[in-house]
């Protein structure tokens, strides 16, 4: 059972003392959480610690998962891709689809909370169909900073109806939503197996069992096969380096159950590495594992998230929080979690040949490499753990309960 106190070691007294002394006023406040899937992405790693933590203070927190048809999650992924900048077909067939699906939910799901957290637009329209009476919250983890015009139109009228909304980053606040619009940063949970520490011998077991060899550096990018996060541009990117220095590639991408696009995705990768899968010099990986995601962070000689889009991107912290080099694209979530040169290296996801010179840059100078991790990880671990994020969330509930 997850536990504050377990955290005691890495984010120290005053952290903890703070924490505990927000919830003391929200003992027994009844909260729930409901997004769409118990796994694959962000939402559910951040909720799979969240929600245990926010128990372990004294809030009484539950988790539902809002059930759907495949229509309904091709629906909302076409959503979620318009939100983030694609032209959409907005037909009736869809709104009403995707509408339906909250209302048939809303029936057999009841809530005596004190609070509702809505996540992502999937279950957003269920406000519609409960007399609230309590504060109901909107946290959009998605990159908002170029939607499609009509879709944003659309989804706005269900946020409307909304207390309070969550976002990512400053650059995703919508001028033209007149509810309050809150910043909470992205967050990782040291403790979990994705992220706990592994010794030499444990990661090398791990990667041994994988079948990943450990001959030459390796290139990482962990996302999911999804066009946002430019898979195969990462493959071009890889090509070049490997012009100048040997190297393996690890593209490791599960496919999320809210996901329908993923085999489509993964089906055109495996055509562009080609060869090179035979060879295993670019080895895909399609099946979701934690530790193996752990260990594969801690061997890699460069991390890479070449993102076009990104709500915010937490497997760059996840990078940053091993101590290792970590590239990523300057948009949506990225930037907040890389200081340039400092921190990290923040790139423009389509100048491959930068990248690419920034990538041998790193391989070529181990030690630069090294310090420039090991900043990384300080800055994580003063800005961007679960208990920075339980604790923003404490302090919003005492201002809406
Ligand atoms: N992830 C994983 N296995 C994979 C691909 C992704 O465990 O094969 C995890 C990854 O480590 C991270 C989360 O899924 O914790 C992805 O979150 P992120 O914010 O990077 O992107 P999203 O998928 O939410 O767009």
């Amino acid at each position: 059972m997850k536990r504050l106190h377990d955290y005691r070691e890495i984010v120290g007294d005053r952290v903890l003392s703070d924490i505990y002394q927000t919830a003391r006023k929200l003992y027994g406040k009844r909260v729930v959480h409901i997004n769409s899937t118990y796994t694959g992405g962000g939402v559910a790693e951040i909720l799979n610690s969240l929600a245990p933590l926010m128990n372990d203070v004294g809030i009484e927190a539950g988790w539902r998962i809002l059930r759907g048809d495949s229509d309904f999650f091709t629906i909302t992924k076409k959503f979620h891709n318009a939100l983030q900048g694609d032209h959409i077909k907005l037909s009736e067939l869809k709104k009403r689809h995707y509408i339906n699906t909250c209302e048939n939910f809303s029936i057999y799901t009841h809530f005596n909370h004190d609070c509702v957290i809505i996540h992502d637009p999937q279950p957003l329209p269920l406000i519609e169909f409960y007399k609230r009476r309590q504060p109901w919250i909107w946290r959009c983890h998605i990159d908002l900073s170029n939607p499609d015009e009509e879709l944003w139109n659309f989804i706005k009228g269900f946020v409307l109806r909304y207390d309070h909304s969550i976002i990512s980053s400053e650059i995703y606040r919508q001028p033209d939503l007149p509810i309050q619009q809150r910043i909470f940063a992205p967050v990782i949970d040291p403790l979990t197996h994705k992220n706990m520490p592994l010794k030499e011998k444990e990661i090398d077991r791990n990667l041994k069992k994988h079948k990943i060899p450990t001959d030459k550096p390796i290139l990482l990018q962990i996302s999911r096969f999804d066009k946002w996060k430019d898979p195969l541009g990462v493959i071009d990117v890889y090509k070049r380096v490997k012009e100048k220095v040997d190297c393996r590639l690890v593209l490791c991408g599960s496919m999320a159950a809210d996901d329908p696009e993923g085999l489509d995705i993964y089906l055109k990768v495996k055509k562009q590495a080609n060869h090179m899968v035979e060879t295993r010099d670019i080895i895909l990986i399609t099946y979701e594992n934690n530790v193996l995601v752990n260990a594969l962070q801690r061997k890699a000689a460069v991390i890479l998230q070449k993102s076009i889009r990104e709500g915010f991107g937490l497997t760059v912290t996840e990078g940053l929080w091993k101590g290792k080099p970590v590239v990523g694209s300057r948009v949506g979530g990225i930037p907040i979690q890389i200081q340039d040169g400092k921190t990290g290296f923040l790139v423009e996801p389509k100048a491959h040949d930068k990248i690419a010179n920034i990538i041998v840059d790193i391989l070529k100078n181990p030690e630069m490499a090294k310090s420039i991790g090991k900043a990384g990880q300080e800055y994580v671990r003063q800005n961007f753990l679960i208990t920075r994020l339980l604790h923003d969330y404490l302090k919003l509930f005492t201002e809406l309960l």
